[in-house]
């Protein structure tokens, strides 16, 4: 099963800032205003994607400019999502979903 660190930005695991954000009801910790505009807009679409009520966890592993390769958990699955957007993390430029499968019972992440 896939980790996001445990601290760091909840988005991209950068360390070096510290913004607080609430998405979906759940206080997170990122590294810009950016990172959190971007993760709520992530979400969204990823339940609109996938129809999961809600989602557990996102996270963007491989970041190269605007472009990233990430992956989100919730309900029992996981996808794995290929992404682009502005950099400010106001707009969603693309979303695919690469890969949908079960995940492995285990601890849940952390939220
Ligand atoms: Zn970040």
């Amino acid at each position: 099963m896939r980790r996001a660190p445990a601290t760091g930005c909840a988005l991209c695991g950068a360390t070096w800032g510290d913004y607080r954000a609430t998405v979906d009801g759940v206080e997170w910790s990122f590294c810009c205003d950016a990172c959190a505009r971007f993760y709520d807009l992530a979400v969204q679409r990823t339940k609109r994607e996938t129809g999961w009520a809600s989602v557990d966890r996102l996270f963007l592993d491989h970041v190269q400019g605007n472009e990233a390769d990430g992956w989100a958990q919730g309900e029992g699955e996981e996808v794995t999502i290929h992404v682009s957007g502005s950099s400010d993390g106001s707009e969603l430029h693309e979303y695919r979903v690469l890969s949908r499968s079960e995940r492995a019972p285990g601890p849940r992440g952390t939220r």
